[in-house]
């Protein structure tokens, strides 16, 4: 189950679904500062990819909110992890907007230098950092679709969302953009 609108020769799609499991050249991580393997996404990531990820991020040392840093996937099926720092939720009046869109633009950015087509993303910031999906949604496509506007690469870039409730809320807000923006939205 997914929906997607195209710009030109680039596709902006949803899916519910595992980002580990995903195949685009890379996939982003939900990482936290430190950049030390975490919960959620982050402990799938590192599980699932081995501890490679986790020797490569460690010389790297740290990431700050809104920016991303890339290592290799390990054993995943992605060449690269690209770990973006979303913010921590407080009550939506402290700049977490800018910087949630920064943690996305950031890392479109790092897969753009990479010269990479395909980047899938879970949805940053909504699970331990607290933000809430109906805000966050329409933040993470917005960034995404002025970023694929604007630059040749990536382009595909897929929104990977756990479970029925955050999939709804972006599909949601990818319908609001969508008709905005005079766009199709194709379900499939
Ligand atoms: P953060 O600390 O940035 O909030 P989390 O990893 O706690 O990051 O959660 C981010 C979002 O990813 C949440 O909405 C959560 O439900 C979702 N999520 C958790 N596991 C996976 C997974 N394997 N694939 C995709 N999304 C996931």
């Amino acid at each position: 189950m997914g929906a997607r609108v195209r710009l030109e020769d680039k596709v902006l799609e949803l899916i519910q679904g595992d980002i580990t499991e995903q195949d685009t050249e890379a996939i982003v991580n939900a990482a936290n500062e430190r950049l030390i393997p975490g919960g959620g996404v982050d402990g799938a990531i590192h599980r699932k990819g081995g501890p490679s990820i986790a020797e490569e991020a460690r010389k790297i040392g740290r990431c700050p909110t809104g920016q991303a840093v890339v290592t290799g996937a390990g054993r995943l099926k992605a060449r690269y992890v690209i770990h973006a720092v979303g913010p921590i939720y407080r009550d939506g009046k402290s700049g977490e907007a800018d910087l949630l869109a920064s943690a996305y633009r950031e890392s479109l950015k790092r897969a753009a230098e990479l010269k990479l087509s395909s980047v899938a993303f879970p949805s940053l910031s909504t699970g331990a950092y607290g933000y809430p999906l109906e805000e966050a949604a329409p933040i993470a496509l917005g960034t995404i679709l002025s970023f694929l506007r604007e630059n040749p690469l990536p382009r595909l870039v897929r929104m990977v969302l756990w479970g029925d409730r955050a999939y709804q809320a972006y599909l949601q807000a990818l319908r609001d953009l969508a008709a905005r923006e005079g766009l199709q939205v194709e379900e499939f």
